[in-house]
Parts: structure tokens; C-alpha cells; sequence
């Protein structure tokens, strides 16, 4: 088996069973728990950067978009335990934590195409432009099927030339693929793309 940010051989150690090897998980060494992801967005909201410095204010309050929480990071115990999460779709050197928070209020806005297409809603999924000026794929089964989640997931990961350690994003559920075009051939699409729930 090999790790899967830098392609080295994996040994038989705790980092095996995420498939990262321990190299690429010393940046994040540190992260252990809820606490520490907050004090890392206080550090951020302080970097000399000035897009890290603006990226991290919006991380402060509840999530809004997609997926929504009622509560901010803030509100979860400081030293609830965070565990590294594998997962193919998050690309780089960056990686996913997750916790469970159900004093959240964690609320799924999209689904994975697959767990759509299970639904049996594969024909009523649309391409738009969404939010972000970007194609993306949405299907009128909110009301329906818009799940509570209380597992979160936050994605740190390091950038710029210094390789500043970074939390990139945090939102209930587990992360989905962002749409690279491909509709209406379904078979094109990756089955983890996140679809909007309207
Ligand atoms: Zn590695």
C-alpha cells in the first residue's frame, strides 16, 4: 500500500490505516483536537497573508451555505477529540479531521450523485450556475430528503511559499466532489459530485 499524497511505500503503522504516510502527516502532528482547530483559525485570521486573513473570517460564524450548521466551530467543547478521515477527494498535500458535534446543528445541503441516483431522483437533477459562478448540479428533493448530520469534517492543508498551515474549510458531512461537467451522461460524472438539494 502507498501513501496516498506522495506515493511512498506505506509501513505497518498507525498512518497505514489512512493511507498517508507519516512524512506527509508531520505538518498536522499538532491536531488533535477541536481546540486546536480553533486556535489555528485565530492564528490564520493573523497571517501576514492577507487572502488567509480573509478566508479565515468566514470560517468564524455558522455555516450558511451547502452545508449548514445553527452554531459556530466555537460552540463544540474545546477538547473534543479529532480523528483523520481518508478520503480521495481531498487533493494535495491537505487533509480531513472530523468530530461529532450534534450541538451543531449540522443540515446536509447536497448529496453525492450516487446516494441520488439510489434515491431513484437521477432524472430530476439539472446543471446550473450556482453560487460561486460555477456549473453545478442540484435536484429539487430538499425538502424531501435534506438529512441532519452530526459528524464534521474540516479541511486543513498548507500554502504559500512558507507552506503556512491553513484550515481551508469546515462543514457537516463528509466531503463530496466539486462538478466537472459531464451532464447529462451520467456515467461521466464521478458518483462522489456533490448535488445540490433545492
Ligand atoms: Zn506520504
Amino acid at each position: 500500500m502507498q501513501c496516498s499524497k506522495c506515493g511512498n511505500n506505506l509501513h505497518k503503522t498507525s498512518s497505514h490505516e489512512i493511507g498517508i504516510c507519516d512524512d506527509c502527516l508531520l505538518p498536522y502532528r499538532n491536531l488533535k483536537m477541536v481546540g486546536d482547530i480553533c486556535e489555528l483559525i485565530y492564528q490564520n485570521l493573523n497571517s501576514d497573508c492577507e487572502a488567509i486573513r480573509d478566508h479565515s473570517q468566514t470560517l468564524l460564524g455558522p455555516r450558511k451555505h451547502g452545508n449548514t450548521t445553527k452554531c459556530p466551530l466555537s460552540y463544540v467543547n474545546k477538547n473534543t477529540p479529532i480523528e483523520l478521515f481518508p478520503t480521495p477527494i481531498v487533493k494535495g498535500d491537505a487533509v480531513c479531521f472530523q468530530f461529532n458535534a450534534p450541538e451543531l446543528g449540522g443540515m446536509l445541503g447536497a448529496l453525492p450523485l450516487l446516494d441520488v441516483q439510489i434515491l431513484g431522483y437521477t432524472h430530476q437533477i439539472v446543471e446550473r450556475v450556482g453560487l460561486h459562478s460555477h456549473k453545478e448540479l442540484f435536484c429539487p428533493i430538499g425538502a424531501i430528503h435534506r438529512q441532519e448530520a452530526n459528524k464534521i469534517s474540516v479541511i486543513v492543508g498548507q500554502t504559500g511559499d512558507d507552506k503556512e498551515l491553513v484550515v481551508f474549510t469546515w462543514h457537516p458531512g463528509n466531503p463530496l466532489m466539486l462538478y466537472e461537467g459531464g451532464f447529462p451522461d451520467f456515467e461521466r460524472i464521478d458518483p462522489m459530485t456533490a448535488v445540490k438539494l433545492v
